[in-house]
């Protein structure tokens, strides 16, 4: 598909990003790198060629463990209703109940695409916590988008529950992140599920490693991969560059850039 002269020249969905101040360990202790307000995230996925971006708000994620979910929530459905590139993730915290009821009437908006749920950022283990959140899920017939690949997060602790689950849709972000050397996590993971609702997204920084993305797509299909960048986190030429130069059919790469992402999530593109 790309040649180094029109490299960018297909129109993109990108279903991992973000928005607002990267302060992990602290709101004093902001990082020097990767924030940016929501018209800075639009410049760079206009330049890079990305139509719709689906974000979710660091202000719900960060600081670990003391994030305002809710608040963070507002402003993120306030963005997108100001920028027709950006779509939303509404961000669900198990420990903030209140966040079940704010995801409930949100969702109601068509701009948001589903739940993103970060187990870390959150503290607490999937495995403990998963029953009351896919089930909420499974009530509601969302698609949840999850951090995954850390031990309170492995790919494989998810499937009991989309297995237990099926009307919902899981996306497992991190295609190849783990906490040791396997990359392989998030593929297995697919090739677990008995209902075909386990899907990954490529928003890694260890999906530079070579073969990662193009084994992904020989054991599961290019159908289960969705292009994410995690935008502002991440350096969003790259991570596309790595689908455009995939060793893999430029079918695959469509699918994986754009296609998949319309068919998975229906009309939440249409401006
Ligand atoms: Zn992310």
């Amino acid at each position: 598909m790309a040649t180094y002269n029109n490299i960018f020249s297909f129109p993109a969905i990108d279903i991992h990003g973000h928005f607002g101040k990267n302060c992990p360990f602290g709101r004093n202790t902001e990082r020097p790198f990767g924030s940016a307000e929501p018209s800075k995230v639009v410049e760079i996925v206009r330049k890079f060629n990305i139509s719709k971006i689906i974000v979710s708000p660091m202000e719900s994620l960060f600081p670990f463990g003391d994030a305002d979910v809710v608040k963070g929530n507002i402003s993120a459905a306030q963005a997108v209703a100001e920028n027709i590139e950006l779509r939303q993730w509404v961000v669900v915290d198990p420990n903030q109940p209140a966040s079940y009821k704010q995801a409930v009437e949100m969702l109601k908006n068509k701009n948001a695409a589903g739940i993103k749920i970060h187990p870390v950022a959150h503290i607490y283990d999937i495995k403990d916590k998963g029953a009351e959140i896919f089930s909420f899920a499974q009530e509601h017939n969302l698609i949840v988008l999850t951090h995954s690949g850390d031990a309170q997060s492995l790919p494989q602790d998810f499937v009991p529950f989309a297995n237990d689950f099926p009307n919902l849709k899981l996306i497992l972000a991190h295609l190849g992140s783990s906490p040791n050397e396997d990359r392989m996590l998030h593929v297995r993971a697919v090739e677990m599920s008995r209902h075909g609702n386990i899907y990954v997204d490529t928003s890694s920084a260890m999906n530079i490693l070579p073969d990662i993305v193009e084994n992904a797509v020989k054991r599961i299909g290019s159908d289960k991969i969705l292009f994410g960048s995690d935008t502002p986190l991440y350096f969003t030429p790259m991570q596309r560059a790595r689908i455009e130069f995939a060793n893999i059919a430029d079918a695959d790469k469509r699918k994986i850039l754009r296609e998949n992402a319309i068919k998975l999530f229906g009309d939440v593109f249409n401006d």
